[in-house]
């Protein structure tokens, strides 16, 4: 159905002809339509080098025309009209020449070429007195947005042939039965049957058989689409009778798979079955695309109606596969057509078209980036379900207790860091006092630490804080006491339920071991001490900063009487 109506229009042009001095001319060009044999005879009859310039270029004009019907290779043809488009002066002849040329590169795909017509075509009638022309112009570029699947466009022309005061009967019968077609096709409310009647009886008046048929097929679909079955039927036999005589067999799949159709919505199964399986059969060449898979949807429906399940499940297979194919010849052919109008563009302004191409690319990489992320979100999420639902429990205590322990030990030692020393050091004193038993503090601070980093490096003072705790978590961890780092190489233990003199001895052996660190794993040698400062809560009571001081206090007096020593606080310790 589709390259009927292409073939129509390649020799739609009207029968106008131009001041009529050359009768041979004139009259080549009246028959190339209805007669090209004797159009070319015509046309061999006149002598070509006693026409005027102007002659000799319509001569040529209708030479390529009708050497459409009479070459096989249509490129062949396209590039003879492109060659004389380029030598005409601007006039209604190039206008035809270039209608022409673009009816061809449409019909062949040819979306670069088509574009680049369409604008030219569009840009010539507009700069010159091209109302003679202007009809056939419009045709082809109908025809070319239709086919660009650009149907508001294809419609505003269409209206445009059909009002126009130069169009003939013939220009008109054309323009309303594309018009109607598209109105069906978009499923416009607008659309009557009336305006389907007009198509015809104008159609019948050129005469233009074809498109009366055409008109009667569609107005046959379009009330079966409403289902208005009995009038479907009576419209559906006379189109039978009128593609019968007009003969033409490529309108079978069409009007074949509308009588399917019918049948299906008549519940007549039977039928509806035989008039697909025969479309389907008849479809050797794959042509018509849209009715075959009409028919296989049909086939499908019947079967599943008959609870013949396999069947079914081999036609919507088929349906699937035909389908994918469709569509995959549709996307290849707007993305053919994208690029056509791209490389158009950019032939016309390809620096400006190549920033514009940058920012689109890269908004366009910035855009599927956020939508990946955005979907392996979402993929994630489906993904985890319930068992997510258990992980994200699981993974979550798991980060609050990560959380907690960053929040409670020091980055560098792993024991408790200041903050959290505090916390536990204020529950042992409060188990102390419960049990009215004495608590004991340790702060020990390690001696001339500075010139360790000073000496051997900030690393080795890393290394010594390291050991110095490993050291004392040993010796705590053993008599479950609670070790801290109070900030730079100061320590604090708390122990419960011990006296100052307790913690004497365990610091005693705290000093002892951190006195006896070998060093000689840094690549130095060098000594550590450190100084202790105790206090307990029999001299400070159960108050946390009363502790904290004396034991500071403590330790402020050993180092001031030599370092490397444990002091434990007395009532007359005084920090100056
Ligand atoms: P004193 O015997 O009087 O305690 O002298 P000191 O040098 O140990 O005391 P001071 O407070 O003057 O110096 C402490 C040094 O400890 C200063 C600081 O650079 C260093 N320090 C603090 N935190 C860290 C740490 O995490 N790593 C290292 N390598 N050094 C640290
Ligand atoms: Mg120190
Ligand atoms: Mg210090």
């Amino acid at each position: 159905m589709r390259s009927l109506i292409f073939l129509l229009l390649l020799f739609s042009s009207s029968f106008f002809s131009a001041a009529a001095s050359e009768s041979g001319l004139n009259e080549a060009d009246k028959l190339r339509l209805a007669n090209p044999q004797k159009s070319k005879q015509l046309l061999d009859d006149i002598d070509f080098d006693a026409l005027t310039q102007q002659q000799k270029y319509r001569y040529r004009y209708l030479r390529i025309y009708l050497s459409t019907i009479f070459e096989g290779d249509l490129a062949k043809v396209v590039e003879r009209y492109r060659q004389l488009i380029a030598e005409l002066p601007d006039s209604t002849l190039k206008v035809r020449a270039m209608q022409s040329a673009l009816t061809l590169t449409v019909y062949k795909a040819q979306w670069y070429k088509s574009l680049a017509l369409v604008s030219e075509l569009k840009t010539l009638i507009s700069q010159i007195d091209a109302y003679t022309v202007e009809p056939d112009a419009y045709l082809s570029l109908i025809n070319f947005y239709r086919e660009t699947e650009q149907p508001g466009i294809a419609l505003k022309y269409a209206n445009k042939v059909y009002m126009h005061p130069a169009a003939t009967p013939h220009h008109q019968c054309y323009a309303l039965s594309l018009k109607n077609q598209i109105l069906h096709q978009e499923a416009d409310p607008e659309l009557s049957e009336d305006d389907f009647y007009q198509g015809i009886s104008l159609c019948e008046d050129v005469p233009l058989p074809f498109f009366v048929a055409h008109n009667y097929t569609s107005l046959f679909k379009f009330l079966t689409d409403k289902g208005e079955l009995i009038k479907a039927e009576i419209v559906g036999e006379e189109a039978g009778r009128r593609i019968e005589k007009i003969g033409w067999k490529h309108f079978s799949s069409g009007f074949s798979i509308a009588k399917a159709e019918l049948k299906m919505a008549q519940e007549k199964f039977a039928e509806a079955k035989q008039l697909s399986q025969q479309v389907i059969d008849e479809d050797v060449k794959q042509d018509a695309r849209e009715a075959v898979l009409d028919a296989y949807s049909n086939l499908a429906e019947i079967a599943a109606l008959e609870n013949d399940f396999e069947k079914a499940y081999k036609y919507e297979k088929q349906l699937g596969s035909l389908s994918r194919s469709f569509y995959d010849a549709r996307v290849a052919k707007s993305l053919a057509i994208q690029r056509a109008r791209f490389n158009l563009e950019s032939k016309e302004n390809r620096i400006a078209l190549l920033d514009k191409k940058n920012q689109l690319l890269s908004t366009e990489s910035r855009l599927v980036k956020e939508q990946m992320a955005n979907m392996a979100l979402v993929v994630a999420v489906a993904l985890a379900g319930v068992l997510g639902l258990l992980f994200w429990s699981y993974r979550s205590s798991k980060i609050q207790k990560k959380l907690a322990e960053l929040a409670s030990t020091d980055y560098l030692t792993g024991i408790s860091n200041r903050g959290f020393f505090n916390k536990q050091c204020q529950q042992v004193i409060n188990t102390a006092q419960d049990k009215s038993l004495p608590a004991s503090l340790i702060f020990l601070d390690l001696d001339h630490f500075k010139k360790i980093n000073d000496a051997y490096g900030h690393q080795t003072g890393d290394w010594v804080l390291i050991e110095v705790t490993r050291r004392l978590s040993t010796l705590c961890e053993e008599k479950k006491y609670t070790l801290g780092r109070l900030g730079g190489e100061e320590f604090g233990i708390v122990m419960g339920c011990k006296d100052s003199e307790q913690a004497f001895d365990f610091a005693q052996e705290c000093r002892k071991s951190i006195a006896s660190m070998e060093t000689a794993e840094t690549g130095f040698d060098f000594e550590v001490t450190a100084s202790f400062g105790i206090s307990d809560t029999r001299q400070a009571g159960y108050n946390i900063n009363n502790l904290f001081s004396a034991s500071d206090l403590a330790l402020y007096q050993a180092k001031k009487y030599g370092r490397n020593q444990v002091l434990c606080y007395d009532g007359n310790m005084s920090d100056d």
